[in-house]
């Protein structure tokens, strides 16, 4: 059996050789006592420090060369970096890992007998402790809204940090959305699933990527990019605004009729007016952002470029088999 590590990494030049060589030793020690061989497939997610140059170094010094590299041409994000590691990955199960030793290597161990024990995806799920309060609470409410939105179930916790068995890879593989929110992607791949708590530990060198306001827009591609609910609401929103409209004209031409014709206030107008153009807009903002997402995916461009690697030319590509 071959386990592939996956590992996205942007600008992680600071940890990148430590986190070689733990996950190396927790993998040669799992393959001496079970047999169970292993490959790294690092992706560089266009870098600008020297990490390239640091996975190309560790590549190169890998006596059994286990350690492949992908580099993109530019950053094409985490999700784009996932994504090509997988498709060059050749395991029979696949495991997804950050580079700045937040997953730690040792539950590697615990995720391969659970997928012994024959669960598809083995998905770890950090514990909040050590989080800001606020990040704490922001994430809870957002998974209680996105669940009762969306149609896959999403967990809190549970990050990008899992293993995938080569045929829910293969089943990811064949979904080749532009838009990539690989949570829901994974969550509504099924197959037999099982989650495993684990710590959270602080990242120990360089920085976060997630500012608030990448966190913010990451949250609305993923109520975005898995149901047309926002459409249907906005459509129940219009309706209802039509039914008020209709309700306080027929009060003004009721009163009207009774009392007489007496002059009405230009603050209801102006109100009405200015209500009735903001949840206009916000209609149109939800349109737009699902036009916007029609438009990114018929064009049909490739998730990603990639400028250097060490590793075969992938099975597949835009969901069609690529010929040399
Ligand atoms: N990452 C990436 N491309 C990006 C941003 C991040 O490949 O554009 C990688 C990063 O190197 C790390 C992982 O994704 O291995 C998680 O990133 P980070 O630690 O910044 O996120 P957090 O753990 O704070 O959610
Ligand atoms: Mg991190």
């Amino acid at each position: 059996m071959l386990i592939s590590i996956v590992v996205p990494c942007f600008n992680e030049e600071e940890i990148i050789g430590r986190f070689h060589a733990r996950v190396t030793t927790e993998l040669e020690r799992l393959e001496a006592e079970t047999g169970t061989e292993f490959e790294l497939v690092y992706v560089d997610d266009g870098s600008h420090d020297r990490t390239l140059p640091l996975l190309q170094e560790m590549a190169d010094r890998d006596p059994r060369s286990r350690t492949r590299y992908v580099s993109f041409s530019r950053n094409f994000g985490k999700e784009a970096a996932m994504l090509a590691g997988l498709r060059h990955a050749a395991g029979d199960a696949v495991v997804v890992m950050d580079a700045d030793l937040q997953h730690p290597p040792e539950l590697l161990r615990r995720m391969l007998e659970l997928h012994g024990e024959g669960f598809d995806q083995v998905v770890a799920r950090r514990t909040r402790t050590g989080d800001r309060v606020t990040r704490t609470l922001a994430a809870r409410a957002y998974y209680r809204l996105i669940n009762r939105l969306v149609d896959v179930e999403l967990v809190d916790g549970v990050g990008d940090f899992r293993l995938l068995s080569r045929r829910a890879v293969d089943a990811v593989l064949e979904l080749t959305e532009y838009n990539r929110f690989s949570k829901g992607l994974f969550a509504w791949v099924g197959f037999p699933t099982t989650t495993l708590a684990y710590e959270n530990a602080a990242r120990e060198r360089g920085r976060s990527k997630w500012s608030f306001r990448k966190l913010l827009n990451y949250g609305l591609d993923g109520l975005l990019s898995f149901n047309d609910r926002p459409l249907r609401a906005a459509l129940h929103l219009g309706l209802l605004l039509v039914a008020l409209a209709a309700a306080y004209a027929a009060w003004i031409v009721g009163a009207a009729l009774v009392k007489g014709v007496d002059t009405p206030g230009y603050v209801t107008l102006l109100v009405t007016v200015t209500a009735l153009a903001g949840v206009q807009m916000v209609m149109l903002g939800v349109v737009g952002e699902y036009v916007g997402r029609i438009y990114y995916e018929v064009k049909r461009r490739p998730h990603f470029l990639v400028k250097a690697t060490n590793a075969a030319v992938p099975k597949q590509q835009h969901g069609e088999l690529v010929r040399r």
